[in-house]
């Protein structure tokens, strides 16, 4: 290692390792440093509940990261990255009918959605024209469009409630369901804007590639990243919580993958006090309730399309879930919670024993939340898969402050990095015409707390790492 290194990322997540891979193939001599004993961030994979049960810790389906547009150009593959694509991205139960299904194709999706077929296909169809520079517009900070018509396209409907658009350009429930089951990615109210865009984009992600699991666990992502960088000549150390910057070797610069919170206690010294106060305004917004299971069998559905689907929402109609989404805004407990589930053992048989399966679950809770909920998340499943309860072996729970303890960056178990609403869209973690610099000219922020926020693609630390190599360049490597 050099006397001095060029940077020090602060954080083995998956903005953390991105961030230090761009850096390492532009030639600076990086180092990561992770708190925790296994690098990875949000993309773990654990036996947490029975010995030979692989559960992912944080995330588990990646339609952002199959589709990134930097991971997606990095040798991952070669590192030992797989993803495995279910026959369909979502499945959505509804009560007494079929479930909603998002496939590629948009004949079976828009077909299955009775009345709205056509109305589906005129939302979403002009945004499959060129997807992946609709994907590169939205997976970064804010920055004059390059395709600004394609833009248009999808701002006018994206900036519109969930709840408007889905009763206004839809008649039947089902559309209005998926749509709003996608738009709850958002952790947002349905009613506010920007929760419409959220779905947009998941339901393009959809009709370009099945949303995958990561073969052998989410894990695999975050190591095949570490294998690259260690391939380029980058280190890591893990098992080293940094609380201040004399805890860190020399470098000429450091990237947080880090809370906001974290960056202004940890750099506190180095930064103003009207940047560090900024900071201390950062929403993190409410926060999530996760079980994992060990199953003797896969989950019952009634309706076995959501066995091939790699996203089963869980919620009922549009108007339910909207509902529930505002409760917990509300700083309430939702009794008919919105619930993600997703089995990656019906896809990746090195998840669990033979003839086992394992599931993986949450629901948005109010930020800080201590509240048990898994007789609600149960019953939510079982509502749509009689006999569920029967196949669990084992089950662990992660409340609010237990997903905080396991990673300081779940700020109240909030776990996309924070708000994703219009005030905090392209101004996290505060508004700099580049939101990934401080005033500090040698301390950068790469984690989802910058834009475009959530979610394992990596784009903050691809961006944070371009700015930080701009920075490199003016005090010569
Ligand atoms: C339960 C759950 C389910 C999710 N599901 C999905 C999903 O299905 N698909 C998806 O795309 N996304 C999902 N996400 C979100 C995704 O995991 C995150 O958005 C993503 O991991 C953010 O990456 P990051 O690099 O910004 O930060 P993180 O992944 O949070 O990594 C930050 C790292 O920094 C370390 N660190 C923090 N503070 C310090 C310190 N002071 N010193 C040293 N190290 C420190 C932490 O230990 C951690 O390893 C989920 C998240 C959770 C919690």
């Amino acid at each position: 290692m050099p006397s001095r290194l060029d940077a020090v990322v602060v954080g083995s997540g998956p903005n953390g390792l991105a961030a230090a891979v761009e850096l390492a193939r532009n030639g600076a001599s990086v180092l990561v440093i992770e708190a925790a004993e296994t690098i990875g961030g949000g993309t773990r994979t654990a036996e947490l509940t029975l010995p030979g049960y692989h559960h992912d810790v944080c995330s588990a389906a990646h339609p952002l990261g199959i589709l990134s547009p930097y991971l997606s150009t990095l040798p991952l593959a070669e590192h030992g990255l797989s993803w495995v694509q279910p026959p369909a991205s979502v499945a959505h139960p509804l009560d007494g009918a079929p479930a909603v299904v998002l496939r590629k194709s948009m004949d079976a999706t828009a077909g299955s959605l009775g009345p709205d077929a056509a109305a589906y296909r005129r939302l979403v169809g002009p945004l499959l024209h060129h997807p992946d520079n609709l994907i590169a517009e939205v997976l970064g900070p804010a920055h004059l469009p390059r395709h600004p018509l394609l833009l248009a396209r999808f701002g006018a409907p994206a900036l519109i409630p969930a709840t408007v658009l889905g009763h206004t350009w839809f008649r039947g429930e089902r559309a209005r369901a998926l749509l709003a089951g996608c738009a709850a990615h958002s952790i947002l109210p349905l009613t506010r804007p920007v929760s419409a865009a959220v779905a947009l984009l998941f339901l393009v992600t959809g009709h370009v590639e099945t949303w995958p699991v990561a073969k052998g666990g989410s894990a695999s992502i975050s190591s095949a990243l570490a294998r690259y960088l260690l391939s380029l000549g980058g280190t890591i150390e893990t098992g080293k919580p940094i609380h201040a910057l004399a805890d860190l070797p020399p470098s000429r610069i450091v990237l947080f993958d880090t809370s906001p919170d974290q960056v202004a206690t940890i750099a506190s010294p180095v930064l103003p006090t009207r940047y560090i106060r900024r900071l201390g305004r950062y929403r993190y917004g409410p926060g999530i309730f996760k079980i994992d299971w060990a199953l003797d069998g896969p989950i019952p559905w009634t309706d076995p399309a959501c066995l091939g689907s790699a996203t089963v929402h869980v919620g009922g109609t549009l108007d339910e879930i909207a509902a529930a989404e505002a409760a917990v805004w509300r700083g309430e407990h939702a009794e008919r919670p919105f619930t993600i589930v997703v089995q990656p053992s019906l896809f990746d048989s090195s998840r669990a024993p033979e003839g086992k399966h394992t599931g993986w679950a949450y629901c948005h809770v109010p930020g800080g939340s201590t509240l048990d909920r898994t007789d609600v998340i149960e019953r939510q499943v079982e509502r749509f898969a009689p006999g569920f309860r029967d196949r669990i072996l084992a089950r662990h729970v992660m409340n609010t402050a237990d997903l905080e303890q396991y990673n300081p960056n779940y700020v109240g178990g909030a776990i996309t990095g924070g708000v994703t609403d219009l005030g905090q869209l392209f101004t996290r973690p505060v508004a700099r015409a580049d939101p990934y610099s401080t005033p500090n000219p040698d301390i950068f922020i790469c984690s989802a707390s910058t834009p475009p926020g959530g979610g394992v693609h990596g784009m903050c630390g691809y961006h944070a790492a371009r700015s930080a190599l701009r920075r490199l360049a003016r005090v010569a490597v």
